[in-house]
């Protein structure tokens, strides 16, 4: 028995949180419960969602509105965002659908960050407006566009820092500080800062939202989204999008994923040394136009960068010469980083994003916001994941194919 009641510091809450040991077998490790049912007595149940009050009070009773492993993965999620409540979902996706759809309504209106993961841009700009959800979006950098944006009906301001692919950063607490004001809520993707860099709960957020599928899983191979907040809010969101929706994680998915956060701490910190010393490597790199780096001493916002991030990132972009030849030589040229999309698994990636396609595909920016666009990104990014490689042989395969810039 302990007499020790202090927080864990996350580090702790990141190989404890949620776990409890198995009554049964006394096992210490997670078991994954497969179950899709949990016998109940009658009286202990509730037929519909919209009867049940807050759905993770009542017993196990079915595995859409939760389950024993996910269940874990939840308590665990929570503990290392610092926040009352959490819901897992089948992916990052479905956590960001999960929010807007459990929580804004026909005749409400959404600001999201110009420039954030493409699959919630494009969510907003095809999918909403159909429900009657009117979305504008903004650079969320810029404080008096956001003032200018925000009208009456403004529920939910949607940021995510850093972003992607520019690592353009966003201040949480002057964000947090004009959306309270106005009454509307302020959701962070943090899928990038992890929790082990930022905790947008402590700097004035009301949601966070991970894709688990990047860093926090880190192995490539689940899926898998997080939405975290007060437990109010969250319940009302788990009894609308969680039951009706449907999109809830799998046992074994949620399994792994606890799993894969047991080694988030140790893994972040190596994956954030090699990061800085790639970034530090590209930006001496005389075929390196640009580096987009909040490691990085001349980031636009390095200062904030210091203030809200304990660790900078696994995530990078650069601008070279000849980009686009040089991504043609990438699948042949390059030993150890694959070339790919998504991020966040232990093996380094690479993918080039061309500015006109992202333009026509995802964010449709115009005048000053393209400008602001083209100033991270020029004609087009290559976007690196860093993996879990030696730093020194992920500086020789770039080193090797950026002889080839000219
Ligand atoms: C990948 C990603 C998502 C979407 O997550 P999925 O698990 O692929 O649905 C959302 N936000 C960010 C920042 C991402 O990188």
């Amino acid at each position: 028995m302990t007499t020790d009641r202090r927080q864990p510091q996350p580090a702790t809450a990141a190989v404890h949180a949620g776990l409890g040991i198995d009554p049964t077998t006394g096992a210490i490790a997670p078991n994954i419960s497969m179950s899709v049912n949990n016998a109940f007595r009658p009286g202990d149940g509730a037929f519909s969602a919209a009867e049940a009050g807050d759905l993770v009070d009542l017993p196990f009773l079915y595995a859409r509105w939760t389950n024993p492993t996910v269940r874990q993965l939840e308590q665990r999620m929570a503990a290392l965002e610092n926040a009352e409540e959490a819901m897992a979902t089948a992916t990052g996706v479905a956590a960001i659908a999960a929010l807007f759809l459990g929580s804004l309504k026909a005749g409400d209106h959404l600001v999201i960050s110009d420039v954030c993961y493409a699959g919630a841009r494009e969510m907003a700009d095809r999918l909403l407006p159909g429900f009657g959800i009117a979305v504008s979006a903004v650079n969320l950098t810029d404080l008096d566009a956001l003032r200018a944006a925000l009208r009456p009906n403004t529920r939910l301001i949607h940021a995510e820092t850093p972003c992607n692919p520019l690592l353009r950063l966003t201040d949480l607490a002057a964000l947090a500080e004009i959306v309270h004001a106005h009454g509307a809520k302020l959701s962070v993707d943090s899928t990038l800062a992890t929790p082990v860099g930022t905790r947008p709960l402590d700097h004035g957020a009301d949601y966070v939202i991970h894709s688990l599928t990047k860093f926090i899983n880190g192995h490539g191979d689940a899926l898998g989204g997080i939405l975290c907040g007060r437990k109010a809010d969250l319940a009302a969101i788990r009894s609308r999008s969680g039951v009706y929706l449907g999109a809830a994680m799998s046992a074994s998915n949620a399994w792994l994923i606890l799993r894969g956060i047991d080694t988030l701490f140790p893994r972040m910190a190596q994956i954030g040394a090699s990061a800085q010393i790639i970034a530090e490597f590209l930006a001496r790199h005389p075929a390196v136009l640009q580096v987009n780096y909040p490691g990085l001493p001349d980031h636009p916002q390095a200062a904030l960068a210091q203030r809200q991030m304990a660790f900078k990132g696994g995530l990078l972009s650069f601008r070279t010469r000849h980009p686009r030849r040089l991504a043609a030589l990438m699948p042949d040229k390059l030993r150890y980083i694959h070339y790919a999309f998504s991020l966040g698994h232990q093996r380094s990636i690479i993918v080039y994003l061309d500015t006109a396609e992202m333009m026509q595909s995802t964010f449709h920016l115009e005048g000053a916001a393209d400008a602001d666009y083209r100033r991270f990104a020029g004609e087009g990014v290559f976007r690196l994941s860093v993996g879990l490689e030696a730093a020194d042989d992920l500086v020789a395969d770039l080193d090797g194919l950026l002889a080839l810039a000219d």
